[in-house]
């Protein structure tokens, strides 16, 4: 392995290939430029973002709906590298695409021809032999074109050292995949940062590899026994760079440029997933996206807050995504403060579990959170525990309603056929569907067993006999590879039919739910369904209704009061105790009433009230349930 001697300056080309979202520059390629650039100055770093010209060419509107489905965005390179496959992946793109509007008249084998001739001009462009490493960021939907573009390189500049990393293989995968493709040389298990550097010194002192980094796996060199080898704490990590990105978008003619968000992280790992203490898988049972960590790491609030500051100073942009798998619940309020202190107008996304604190939610709001997914996936305890989500369905219908109140849309999901599920979860979720109808409409998606998730680890829990690779995978490759792989979406034998004759009901509610949600906020209509206003010693409530007057209720003193009490889930024993004027009975049969009217939830003995205020609760510090409790009685 001997790296071309063509220069003096070792260079390193970073690539990402279709097809990451088009108006984001890839966190991958940013940190580990920065990373590389300050361990090792003398290395030069490029970051090729390959799927923006991609995007560009075929128009943005296409390569969203494409990027958005797996198959459809695996179909497109696997005819480029299989050509001999076209007819049959047409025809599991057609299938895939049927119903989409943005897909409909997409002739397939145009776009492949068109993606085609764009990937042969992106590689002609590049002088190969100028760099001595190539490293490829593979993650979701990127498998086949990496490989494409991996070969297209490969045949450019022979003698480069071709290495891949990213979430799609670690451990036993990440060896077969380096067995399979002649074309890549290593493959870095886990995070990239330490591994590459070491790779790019080695490479650049002594032109070859002398000793295996940990953390790399080739042919020769060790498999999953390779490890992890990741930075011990996230203070090294500097901010990423992403100049090579907005160079890119800068040189595009004006009519293809665009306002791009800017991707910032807080924490690698899942601290959720870290909690469990057995060796038993841990984390949500259905969830494989921290392969690359070992354990959970996180910056302290200064960092993000400084990171946030530059790199929105620098490319002169104000919208943000946090790319964390999950936002870390400790010191997210501090990190918000700090952002929000910063006096800068930003819009941020950023993925949160239920448990969120209303706290740290009001934090988020005012620094400008407008876009939250939330760790939703059901609604009906008895499944949450199977799904091992540690949350109840009271605490999702809770921070839903905090959303709404906050005025922070969230685009959150509930899962449907997980294995094992049965009636009694459909029928727990059909029920708690009737109290969440007045937030914002949750989106629909079936479970697909992802390799290394705990379902996968440990099937017979779940009633699964047998697993595999999903057949789609046999379409898109030829078949003795795709026995070969380890493909991240597995196939599996179980109770796939029965969970959906089983969810159908859900899947229709969810329908009118969004039909209803729609509708409801047409023409101008805005703000929550279900709203009160505080008029200090009453309470009006206001609830919209499709093709019918609002309903309006009034609750009056101390009514007003345990409404306002239980605006955060509350057993009936506190409540109870906070109000002990009220008789036991009394107080049950008002909350009750609540409950029967749709008004408040009830999950065992705890109740919800599920109306926000009238205005969003952010602009209003005064109305927040804490003043309202220590005017209680
Ligand atoms: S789904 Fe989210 S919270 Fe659950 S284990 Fe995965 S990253 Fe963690």
């Amino acid at each position: 392995m001997t790296a071309p001697d063509v220069e003096k300056l070792f260079r390193v080309a970073l690539v990402s290939t279709p097809w990451p979202l088009f108006n984001r520059p890839s966190i991958q390629l940013g940190a580990l430029k920065a990373y590389l650039s300050c361990e090792l100055p003398d290395v030069g770093v490029s970051a090729l973002h390959f799927y923006l010209p991609v995007a560009a060419q075929i128009g943005y509107g296409l390569y969203q709906a494409l990027c958005e489905r797996t198959w459809l965005a695996e179909s497109v390179y696997a005819a480029l590298l299989h050509p001999q496959r076209l007819p049959q992946i047409g025809l599991l793109f057609r299938r895939e695409a049927a119903g989409n509007a943005d897909l409909a008249g997409v002739d397939f084998a145009g776009l492949v021809a068109r993606v085609g001739r764009v990937s042969e001009s992106l590689v002609e462009k590049v002088d190969w032999r100028r760099f001595g490493l190539v490293g490829f960021s593979l993650s979701l939907c990127q498998l086949t074109a990496s490989l494409y573009f991996i070969r297209q390189v490969r045949r450019a500049a022979p003698e480069a050292f071709v290495v891949v990393g990213g979430s799609t293989f670690s451990g036993a995968p990440a060896r077969r995949l380096v067995e399979e493709v002649p074309e890549i040389d290593a493959v870095v298990q886990g995070e990239g940062e330490l591994p590459l550097a070491a790779m790019a010194a080695q490479l650049s002192r002594r032109g070859r590899l002398e000793s295996l980094p940990a953390g790399v796996v080739t042919r020769q060199g060790p498999g999953s026994e390779a490890g992890f080898s990741q930075l011990p704490d996230l203070r090294r990590l500097p901010a990423p760079d992403y100049d090579d990105y907005f160079a890119q978008l800068a040189g595009m003619p004006a009519q293809r440029r665009f306002f791009a968000t800017l991707p910032v992280e807080a924490s690698r790992g899942c601290w959720w997933r870290r909690k469990a203490r057995s060796n038993r898988p841990s984390g949500c049972a259905f969830c494989n996206l921290n392969l690359q960590w070992e354990g959970y790491r996180r910056k302290d609030a200064a960092q993000v807050a400084g990171e946030v500051a530059h790199l929105s100073r620098r490319h002169q942009l104000l919208s943000l995504a946090f790319m964390d798998n999950v936002l870390p619940m400790d010191g997210a309020a501090e990190m918000f403060e700090r952002l929000a202190a910063l006096g800068m107008d930003f819009k941020f996304f950023a993925e949160i579990r239920a448990g969120f604190p209303l706290e740290s939610l009001r934090a988020m709001a005012a620094a400008g959170v407008e876009e939250v997914q939330v760790g939703i996936e059901a609604l009906s305890t008895r499944l949450l525990r199977r799904l091992n989500k540690g949350t109840s369905a009271i605490e999702n219908l809770e921070i839903m309603k905090n959303c709404e109140a906050l005025g922070i849309r969230s685009r959150s999901n509930l899962i449907l056929h997980f294995p094992g599920s049965d009636d009694r979860d459909v029928a727990e979720t059909l029920a708690t569907l009737e109290y969440a109808a007045v937030f914002r409409p949750l989106r629909v998606v079936g479970f697909w067993l992802g390799l290394g998730s705990p379902v996968w680890a440990d099937p017979g829990t779940y009633g699964i006999t047998r697993l595999g690779n999903h057949r789609h995978w046999r379409t898109l490759f030829p078949e003795d590879v795709w026995r070969r792989l380890d493909f991240m979406i597995q196939a599996y034998r179980g109770d796939r039919v029965r969970q959906r004759r089983l969810w159908r009901p859900v899947r229709e509610k969810v329908r009118q739910w969004r039909r209803t949600y729609g509708a409801l906020h047409e023409g101008g209509q805005r703000g929550p369904i279900l709203t009160f206003r505080d008029g200090g010693d009453f309470l009006i409530l206001r609830q919209r209704r499709l093709g019918k007057k609002p309903m309006v209720h009034r609750l009056k003193g101390a009514s007003r009061q345990v409404y306002l009490f239980c605006g955060h889930r509350r057993p009936f024993e506190r409540i109870a105790a906070r109000f002990p004027r009220i008789s036991e009975k009394q107080l049950h049969d008002f909350l009750e009433g609540m409950v029967a009217m749709k008004l408040a939830f009830r999950e065992g003995d705890r109740y919800l009230s599920l109306a926000v205020p009238h205005r969003p609760v952010a602009a209003r510090s005064a109305l927040n349930e804490r003043a309202a409790c220590a005017k209680a009685p």
